[in-house]
């Protein structure tokens, strides 16, 4: 087990992490760890997570009281939000929220990070909600995202904000981020290519069977069969050309296809006109 100055280090290094790969600019961005049953361990607010030193860390208990008074840092505002997060899930132990970029974007356009897609994200992350925009350090905040929790949810959105991510440890619940902004990052790039390919439901049923086996129950597996998962995917499927159908409306066999490119109002006229003017040409 770690001592408390190991964690302090440790809270370091990965706020070093998270600030060389972009995921939290300026002083943004938070992240704590629960070391006893009412004892948490927070980053400061006005200090960028690249350069942390480990006797800046706060200490706070579980109502957000600072109470390591000789230090000069305040504990950030926005711990209410780790702490709604450790009462709700007794099993949580560190607490990641940052701003990466790519997954952000999805906050942002307010587009549901879908599902079916990337298997890596399926085992690591699972089902990610997104909870409705509240005012940031305000108690709703955590509100929104607790209401979204379930046993096996480890990561959540915040619409026009950022991203939380909690494990029973620290450096689990960043690899979270980290996997998170790398799917989104993908994401955004097929939707470059204009094409995506959703795992069939019998993929996606395989899929959470190996991850159950690996001591990762997901319980989506009751879902897979009928077809739920995906469902909040249009939003994301809308903006490919050829917009692929959602995962409930698939084929008999469960696979999904492409329903071809779709003709616009705008097209159609255009074809029209084009077939139009063949047909003078023809008669002249
Ligand atoms: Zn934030």
């Amino acid at each position: 087990m770690q001592n408390q100055f190991q964690v302090r280090q440790e809270m370091c290094d990965v706020g070093h992490r998270i600030w060389m790969r972009g995921y939290c600019a300026g002083n943004e961005g938070n992240h704590s760890v629960r070391i006893a049953e009412d004892r948490v361990l927070c980053t400061p607010t006005g200090v960028s997570k690249g350069f942390l030193t480990p006797d800046q860390i706060t200490v706070v208990d579980m109502n957000g009281k600072q109470v390591d008074t000789h230090n000069k840092m305040k504990r950030t505002s926005e711990v209410l939000l780790h702490l709604q997060i450790y009462k709700a899930r007794k099993d949580v132990k560190a607490v990641v929220h940052s701003h990466p970029p790519h997954a952000t974007a999805f906050a942002m356009a307010n587009i549901p990070i879908p599902e079916g897609i990337h298997p890596e994200a399926e085992v690591f992350l699972g089902k990610v909600p997104m909870a409705k925009y509240t005012t940031p350090s305000y108690k709703e905040l955590g509100e929104s995202v607790v209401a979204l929790i379930t046993k096996d949810t480890n990561t959540v959105m915040m619409g026009n904000h950022g991203s939380v991510c909690f494990d029973t440890s620290l450096i689990s619940a960043y690899y979270k981020l980290e996997i998170l902004d790398a799917y989104c990052r993908i994401l955004l790039l097929t939707r470059q290519l204009g094409k995506i390919n959703q795992l069939s439901q019998q993929e996606m049923v395989d899929l959470l069977k190996v991850k159950e086996k690996f001591g990762m129950p997901d319980q989506r597996l009751a879902c897979a069969p009928t077809g739920c998962i995906g469902a909040d995917n249009q939003p994301f499927l809308a903006g490919f050309d050829a917009p692929t159908q959602s995962v409930c409306a698939c084929r008999s066999d469960g696979h999904i296809e492409s329903t071809g490119p779709v003709i616009t109002e705008d097209k159609l006229e255009d074809l029209v006109q084009k077939m139009t003017d063949q047909i003078m040409a023809g008669l002249r």
